[in-house]
């Protein structure tokens, strides 16, 4: 019979470097590096949503919109599009913060 649990498998952090239980995810990190790196990609696309928001009000102000009976219905669209700007910044943060935090070991050659 096949045993089909990972209990006890390690791999090594492409991060920290760490050996660690368990299974990477698709950028070979492990939990808590991959945290650290989401944390920081979060926090770093806080600031193209606010610059959003802060751009799109302005305009509401520029153009008189405040008057408006349909306020509600453009601020609604400006929380979609700081949300919009928020997933998209934080999807390229991601990539950016882990392709500069990753340091490839060079102890270990593999040979293929
Ligand atoms: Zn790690």
């Amino acid at each position: 019979m096949s045993d089909a649990s990972d209990a006890g498998e390690t791999f090594d952090c492409l991060m920290c470097g760490a050996g660690v239980e368990g299974k990477p995810d698709h950028l070979g990190l492990c939990g808590k590096c991959r945290a650290e790196v989401v944390r920081r990609s979060t926090w770093g696309a806080a600031v193209p949503a606010l610059v959003v928001v802060a751009l799109y009000f302005w305009m509401l102000a520029a153009t008189g919109m405040y008057e408006s009976r349909f306020l509600m219905v453009w601020i609604a669209l400006g929380a979609a599009l700081a949300y919009v700007a928020f997933k998209v910044a934080r999807r390229v943060l991601f990539e950016v913060i882990h392709s500069r935090g990753v340091r490839v070991r060079r102890n270990k050659m593999k040979k293929g």
